[in-house]
């Protein structure tokens, strides 16, 4: 799962306005973001294998410390408490918590058996929606739109780069998602490791995005 992750993170708004957009982004993707750093370190280990399951060429067949259940519940619990010693705003800290883990649930709808329960031998869930490119599609795009919409419904832009950084940003998405469906399969997992790095990017975007937008006045 790729773009349903951030549409976890635009729809945390509603639930937490006085959050960065950039926060959100980070607890909603921090998995998929320790990831790649986790793959360069050879401690984590993926593999291509076109085809694998449908719509993703990659085999999950190692990454225990950013993918099993235990572990993201930690990092959950990590990050939101973080947020709280900085910030002392205990709704929001519950919120980013509960993004983190929102990462590992939908992560579950998708993938083919192999996100582990906890970091040593462990059976591995997975309903596989992959499968069908089609409903994979479907539901990321509709939690993407519902996210999009509850977003929007609590800020607004103070100026123009809160309108444009905003929807380049949502554009920019919509294209990586476009092409990581129809696009050819990564070269090597380096590649996908350094590419996964970029999505530091897109953090930092939404920070910009944010610091030129405003909740509304009703939140
Ligand atoms: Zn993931």
């Amino acid at each position: 799962m790729f773009i349903g992750h951030f549409g976890v993170g635009l729809g945390a708004k509603a639930a937490a306005p006085r959050a960065s957009l950039a926060t959100l982004f980070f607890a909603a993707q921090f998995i998929d973001l320790l990831w790649p750093t986790l793959l360069l370190l050879g401690i984590e280990r993926v593999e291509i294998v076109p085809a694998a399951s449908g719509l993703t060429p990659l085999a999950f067949v190692h990454y225990p410390i950013s993918h099993s259940l235990l572990m993201v519940l930690l990092w959950g619990a990590l990050i939101g408490a973080g947020y709280w010693l900085l910030w002392r705003r205990l709704k929001s800290a519950l919120v980013i918590g509960l993004c983190v883990v929102s990462h590992w649930l939908l992560d579950l709808i998708v993938h083919t058996p192999d996100l582990p329960l906890y970091p040593w031998e462990s059976s591995r869930l997975g309903l596989g929606l992959w499968k069908s490119v089609v409903a994979t599609a479907l539901v990321e795009g509709l939690i993407f739109a519902a996210g999009l919409f509850l977003y929007l419904r609590v800020t607004k832009a103070k100026n123009r780069i809160g309108v444009y950084a905003f929807w380049t940003l949502i554009g920019f998405l919509v294209a990586m998602y476009l092409s990581n469906i129809f696009g050819p399969p990564p070269p090597s997992t380096t590649a996908i490791a350094w590419l996964g790095q970029l999505q530091w990017l897109l953090v930092a975007w939404a920070y910009w995005v944010d610091r030129n937008r405003a909740p509304r006045a009703q939140y």
